[in-house]
């Protein structure tokens, strides 16, 4: 397993056992330490850099307080710039008149389905919503009933299968029912791909201009690490996303992808997946994945 971040910056500033205003060289040892981390947890290479230099710039100088050791000043500055730059977690907006569509983008196994379900459970019995969810996967045959399945057991709407449609058809008719039937918020499950194609893009972006919706929430999973960096780069770049579900939050990934994808995209990470079970949906909190990404 990893060595904390904590401990070895620690071991750093106990051989110096000095007081006074952290000087360039300590808190360059301290940054080759911070640097390893941040790799190590998987946080892309650009944000490691200018990290390091934020971090540098806050430190070289500072008067190290009566009651802390250098390495648990240093730490501190580190803590506080991670949870600046992964940002503060955004509700769903739904901003907009009735019914609300919601583009749930992503890659095939990313967690796409289930938090679709999750976040239709979560405006039901949190925001009384009437929601109603549409898969518009028709490249397999199980997506559609696996969302239906979701749906009984959640006790979500889902827009009745009809074979033959294609992606759009699907989308417009899940509009339309939502407005003819008077549902708040229309959840519009996309299909994945197992990796980017321009075919997948085309796709969901022929969908968006057909529905317009206010949220395009790319769902990633925190375990892919650089790759989700990726995925989440080109989704904005070709779709455009206002917000990331960021999935296998349980699992023992670092964390460092929310803040690559934070900082690349500069979209708002809005929840994050911390479980199979169909409640097991968080808000995000930026302390909590700082945290993680130190070790
Ligand atoms: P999709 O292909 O993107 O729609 O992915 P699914 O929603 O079908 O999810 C794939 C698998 O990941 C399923 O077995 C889910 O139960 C599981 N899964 C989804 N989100 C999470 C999560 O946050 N944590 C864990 N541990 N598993 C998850």
């Amino acid at each position: 397993m990893f060595e904390g971040l904590t401990g070895r910056l620690g071991d750093i500033f106990d051989k110096l056992r000095r007081r006074g205003a952290l000087s360039e060289e300590d808190v360059s040892a301290a940054l080759r330490e911070v640097r390893v981390a941040l790799l190590e947890a998987d946080v892309a290479l650009p944000v490691v850099k200018q990290f390091v230099s934020q971090v540098k710039e806050r430190a070289v100088g500072q008067e190290v307080l009566k009651s802390v050791t250098p390495g648990q000043q240093v730490i501190k500055i580190v803590h506080d710039n991670l949870v600046e730059m992964l940002g503060e977690g955004a509700d769903i907006n739904l901003n907009a008149a009735a019914p609300v569509p919601i583009l749930m983008v992503g890659l095939q196994g990313s967690g796409k389905t289930t938090s679709t379900a999750k976040i239709a459970l979560r405006l039901k019995t949190k925001e009384r919503k009437k929601v109603l969810m549409a898969s518009l996967d028709v490249r397999r045959p199980a997506a559609q009933e696996q969302l239906k399945v979701l749906g009984e057991q959640t006790g979500v709407a889902t827009l009745p299968i009809v074979p033959g449609q294609d992606p759009v058809a699907i989308a417009k008719r899940a509009i339309e029912t939502g407005r003819l039937e008077g549902y708040d918020v229309v959840m519009l499950d996309t299909a994945g791909r197992l990796a980017i194609d321009e075919e997948l893009m085309a796709e969901v972006a022929a969908v968006r201009d057909a529905t317009k919706p206010v949220e395009t929430l790319l769902v990633a999973d925190a375990m892919t690490g650089q790759d989700a960096v990726t995925v989440a780069t080109n989704f904005n770049d070709k779709v455009g996303i206002t917000g990331i579900v960021l999935t296998r939050i349980d699992g023992d990934a670092r964390g460092g992808a929310a803040l690559s994808m934070r900082q690349i995209t500069g979209k708002p990470i809005k929840l994050l997946g911390v479980g199979e079970k169909i409640d097991a949906l968080e808000p995000f909190h930026p302390d909590r994945i700082a945290g993680r990404i130190l070790g």
